[in-house]
């Protein structure tokens, strides 16, 4: 319904001509929906630019402009799966497309699609996942990282093992969580320095204000699940838009155009607030 709503209204109203900074969220990306990111990739090179993430980096402290006034795009990938490897092998290094992946550094570690699976239902839903999964899901294994991090892409923290931050008691275990994944991942490579955190779930009621201070403290960019425009932010938190590939075009357009941006703004001047 929501979705049936949001393409009637994009058909009504387009594109806005606002300058835009956003932020594309993509999880695991199953092998019947390579086309379908294919295409939405094609749509977005229509419209906008997209940019890497040393250049989002610029344009969110004013120091990066293109003379076209296109939105700006950053893609970034989180939890780490092997199909955004392949996605990022087919698709995006043959356009010298950089994206930005957040790993979580003990997925990192499974070794068999039976470890990755388990992984998957006990750590990557807020409650246990009991239905089926994508029977080709895999996580990225060192050599995947090592891919990445040769073709340029840059990597950054999703935790150590994806719990809901705001739901950790433990004062120590709240920092491991969120400094041992910079750890482990920049021990990966002597190349890398994580600087860049997302905090799992992505949504206002997965972070609370020490789980953002511990963070704040140890990295310079955070990413959050909250919609909306990076055009000038004040404190680095990162307004992403998730992206399912079942959603129309439209509905993605409407993201993309920041249609429902005003359901996050109070959320996000809070989290503004915490640090
Ligand atoms: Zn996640």
């Amino acid at each position: 319904m929501k979705n049936l709503i949001l393409k009637h209204f994009y058909k009504l109203i387009g594109d806005t001509q606002k300058d835009h900074i956003r932020v594309l969220i993509f999880h695991d990306i199953e092998k019947e929906n390579f086309n379908k990111f294919e295409i939405l990739l094609n749509s977005i090179l229509k419209n906008c630019n997209v940019i890497s993430p040393e250049e989002f980096k610029m344009s969110i402290n004013g120091k990066y402009r293109k003379k076209n006034d296109k939105k700006k795009i950053l893609i970034t990938f989180d939890d780490g799966y092997k199909s955004q490897k392949k996605i990022t092998e087919k698709y995006l290094n043959p356009l010298n497309i950089k994206a930005l992946f957040f790993l979580v550094s003990e997925f990192v570690n499974c070794t068999s699609k039976e470890d990755a699976h388990n992984f998957v239902r006990n750590n990557f839903y807020k409650e246990k996942y009991m239905y089926n999964l994508d029977n080709n899901l895999e996580n990225m294994n060192i050599e995947d990282i090592n891919f990445l991090i040769n073709s340029g892409h840059t990597l950054g923290a999703h935790t150590k093992t994806h719990p809901q931050l705001s739901k950790i008691k433990n004062k120590k275990e709240l920092i491991s969580q969120i400094i041992d994944c910079k750890k482990n991942l920049e021990d990966l490579s002597n190349k890398i320095k994580i600087n860049d955190f997302a905090y799992t779930f992505g949504d206002f009621d997965s972070i609370n204000k020490s789980a953002l201070s511990c963070i704040s403290e140890n990295y310079t960019y955070i990413y959050s699940g909250l919609r909306g425009n990076n055009l000038d932010i004040k404190k680095n938190i990162v307004r992403r838009d998730a992206v399912n590939l079942w959603e129309p075009l439209e509905v993605i357009n409407c993201y993309l155009n920041g249609y429902l941006d005003f359901v996050y703004k109070r959320k996000i001047n809070t989290l503004e607030k915490w640090i």
